[in-house]
Order: structure tokens, then C-alpha cells, then sequence
């Protein structure tokens, strides 16, 4: 089946607006392995709707649609499909109940519904209503001549909703009798082209199971997806491939598919019973909240730090006034000494430090913009890794509170195989 998005908004065209639609279209079509090969964009103008849309008709079996279902005089997604397909608008009766009924619930009259309102109700003669639980606009669902035109509005929190209660089913059927299966496997402390490096002839011999590597956040993500007539063949397929990346790359593997480095550390934390302290400079307590997401954190993290000043380092870890003059914050002595003090003051198996400059401004020759210390402390060693990134504040601060959870993954993983 060959797919084409048609997107439509003139804020789209202005740049007003991100066209985070069409991505989450794209993703989802590709994971049932329906091929999208066009999207256009196009403003709100009917003449110009017309022609984009005739265009993916003549071209593509499956058009799906987002914006112009609002009931203003710019939203023209209906009538122009109305016009390519040769269906007049039809109002529907129980949709405009429907959205008589919500006016009335929410203010009490239809006085307050705009008369535009009622244009929501109008479909394309043969169209299938695609109900929208979260706002007014429902979308539609119109096959004409072997072709499907789905509909679906603007607001992406609507089309998410629609498209994955309503219309990801249908598609799912009509697909030819495959099944496309797709794992991630995730990877901390290792860049993305390192990992594309280990992997590399692994991906150009790619067929079936497909092998993609991405990076995200600072973690490392590989893609790997398998063609199959059920899901388990699918993942017999994708077996043997994911036990080789783990022969290569498994000191990095952390989880699988939707499963973070945080949930991973804090579930490991959880099945030893082992305690956890933090102090954090750079990150400015990051890895707290990332770890605090987790349900049942409150077990192990007894204790975070957000140490900023030099002088919270001295009062609030212990840590020597001298070793900051002769050293800097931003030195492994300084994250040695955070890391033993948070861990002595909570009374915890371990005491996690970091420490770095963030920037854009504070960055020095020897101590550059993206040099960062992570100390990680534990009963009888503490042990201290250097790191340096290019980035923006926030990338640096994402990319060192990765790492944090990666080592921490490591000391406890250790602990964990005795
Ligand atoms: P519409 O359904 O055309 O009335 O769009 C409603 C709202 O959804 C617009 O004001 C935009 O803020 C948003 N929107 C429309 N199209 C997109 C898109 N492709 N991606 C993300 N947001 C969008
Ligand atoms: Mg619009």
C-alpha cells in the first residue's frame, strides 16, 4: 500500500506552526510497513487543497489528511475532498447532535454554538465518521475507486487520538497478511556513530530484519524491525540480529523498547534493596527528577543535593574549601569528594556526584564548556569518569545526567552478578 500525507494550514507554511503531525503519521505508517512516499504541505486556500489532493489521488492508494476540519471559513479540508472525489457534503444528523449536545453540556444552551458550528457535520456522500473523543471536529473515512481518504484535524492531540483508536486498526487490516515487528534497543555511554561503527557491516548486509541506529537525548537507540506472516515469526527473525548487537555492544545495552535508563537503574535498585544519594552541580537536580519518575523511587533515593555554589559544596557535602581553590568545581578531586560527602551525610550504598560546565559562558582553555566529572561512591571505592561534549546548556545537562544513570547501571549491575 503506498501512502501520502497531505498537511494543511497556511501556519504550517509560515513556519508558525511545527508540522509535528506528518511525523507522527510518518512513524506510525512505517511501523505497519506502509510505504509513504509523498507529503505536501498546503495553506488554506480550496483551489490549492484541490490540486494537491487530486495529485496524491491519482498517485497513492491511502491519502491521510490533517487540518481544515475546524468550522471557520479557512477550514476547507471537507470540501475540497468533496470536489476531487465527486461526493457532495451531506450533513449527518447524529454528529450534529452530537456537537449540539457538547455546546449544551458545556454552557448550559445551544445559544452559545455558532451557527459555523453545524458545518462539522457535513461529510462527503459515502464517508465513514471518525469519531474524535478529545474535541469538536470528527474526521472522516472515504474510499472512492480503490483509493482511501482519511481526514483528521489539526490539533495533534486529536489526530493522535483518532488515528490510533480508529484508523491504525483499519490500516492493520488491510494490510497484505505481514506483520511488521519492531524492537529498539537502548544504549548508554556510547556515541551514535561508535555504536553505527560496531555495527556497521551488520547494517549494509540489512534485509530483513531492517538495522537502524539513532541517537536521542544521549542515549543510543538501534532500530531493528522484521517482515513476517506473525509476529512471531517476526521476532525469530529479529533474535539471532539482536543477540549479535549485544555480543558487540552489550556493556552499553540497558533495555529494550519502551524502557529508560532511569526505570532500568531504579528497578535494579529496588530488587537488591541497595540506597542512593545525589549531589548535583550541573545538572541541577535532573537526575533526581528523572529518577523520582520512576514509581516506588522513594524506597532507594534517600537524598538529592542541588549544589551550585562552591560554598553548598563545603557547607551541605563536606567537601575541602581547598580543593575547590587548588582544584576548581569542575575537577575529579571535586567529584570525589562530593561523592564520598553526599554518601557519608545520606548513609547510603552509594553517593552519586556530578559536576560541569554547562555553559554557554564560565568555560576556560583547560576548562572548556562541556567538561564534566561524574563520582560514583560505594562501600570501600569511589570511582571518578571525565567527560567532554559539545552542545547546547540543556544537551550538556541531558547528556551528563545520562551518564550519571549509565555509570550507576554499571557499579549496580556489578553488584547484582556478584
Ligand atoms: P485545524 O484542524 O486546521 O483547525 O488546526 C487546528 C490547530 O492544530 C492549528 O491551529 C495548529 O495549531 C494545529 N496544527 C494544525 N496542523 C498541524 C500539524 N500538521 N502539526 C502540528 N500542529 C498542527
Ligand atoms: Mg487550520
Amino acid at each position: 500500500m503506498r501512502a501520502e500525507l497531505v498537511m494543511v494550514g497556511t501556519e504550517l507554511l509560515l513556519g508558525e506552526t511545527v508540522d509535528t503531525n506528518a511525523a507522527f503519521l510518518a512513524r506510525h505508517l512505517a511501523d505497519l510497513g506502509i510505504d509513504v512516499y509523498y507529503k505536501s504541505t498546503v495553506g488554506d486556500n480550496l483551489p490549492r487543497i484541490q490540486e494537491v489532493l487530486s495529485r496524491a489521488l491519482g498517485r497513492s492508494d491511502l491519502v491521510i489528511m490533517s487540518g481544515g476540519l475546524g468550522p471557520t471559513e479557512d477550514d476547507l479540508a471537507r470540501e475540497a475532498v468533496s470536489l476531487v472525489t465527486g461526493c457532495p457534503l451531506e450533513e449527518n444528523r447524529d454528529v450534529l447532535r452530537w456537537i449540539e449536545n457538547r455546546f449544551i453540556e458545556r454552557y448550559g444552551s445551544l445559544d452559545a454554538m455558532p451557527p459555523q458550528n453545524r458545518k462539522q457535520a457535513l461529510f462527503p456522500q459515502g464517508s465513514e465518521v471518525v469519531d474524535n473523543p478529545v474535541g469538536t471536529a470528527p474526521g472522516f473515512w472515504l474510499e472512492k475507486q480503490g483509493s482511501v481518504v482519511v481526514a483528521l484535524p489539526g490539533v495533534p492531540l486529536e489526530l493522535e487520538s483518532m488515528f490510533t483508536k480508529s484508523i491504525l486498526p483499519r490500516l492493520n487490516v488491510r494490510r497484505t497478511g505481514e506483520v511488521l515487528i519492531t524492537r529498539n534497543l537502548h544504549f548508554a555511554g556510547i556515541g551514535e556513530s561508535s555504536l553505527a561503527q560496531r555495527l556497521e557491516d551488520l547494517v549494509v548486509q540489512q534485509t530483513n530484519p531492517t538495522l537502524a541506529v539513532y541517537a536521542s537525548g544521549g542515549t543510543v537507540r538501534a532500530r531493528l524491525a522484521a517482515k513476517a506472516p506473525s509476529r512471531e515469526a517476526a521476532l525469530d527473525l529479529i533474535a539471532p540480529l539482536e543477540a549479535e548487537i549485544k555480543k558487540r555492544a552489550g556493556e552499553f545495552f540497558y533495555g529494550v523498547d519502551g524502557q529508560s535508563l532511569e526505570e532500568v537503574v531504579a528497578h535494579m535498585f529496588l530488587e537488591l534493596g541497595l540506597t542512593l544519594s545525589l549531589a548535583e552541580s550541573c545538572t541541577g537536580g535532573l537526575i533526581a527528577h528523572r529518577l523520582t519518575n520512576i514509581p516506588g523511587s522513594s524506597e532507594f533515593l534517600q537524598r538529592g543535593y542541588v549544589v551550585y555554589t562552591n560554598q553548598a559544596k563545603i557547607d551541605d557535602l563536606g567537601v575541602q574549601p581547598s580543593t575547590l581553590t587548588r582544584c576548581t568545581a569542575y575537577s575529579p578531586e571535586a567529584a570525589r569528594e562530593m561523592a564520598d560527602g553526599v554518601r557519608r551525610k545520606a548513609q547510603t550504598d552509594f553517593g552519586l556526584a556530578v559536576t560541569g560546565i554547562a555553559g554557554p559562558g564560565g568555560g576556560s582553555e583547560d576548562k572548556p564548556v562541556g567538561l564534566a566529572y561524574i563520582g560514583l561512591a560505594s562501600a570501600g571505592h569511589t570511582i571518578v569518569q571525565k567527560h567532554f561534549w559539545k552542545g547546547t546548556r540543556e544537551q550538556i545537562k541531558e547528556r551528563l545526567a545520562c551518564a550519571a544513570l549509565q555509570l550507576l547501571l554499571k557499579a549496580i549491575s556489578e553488584v547484582k552478578s556478584g
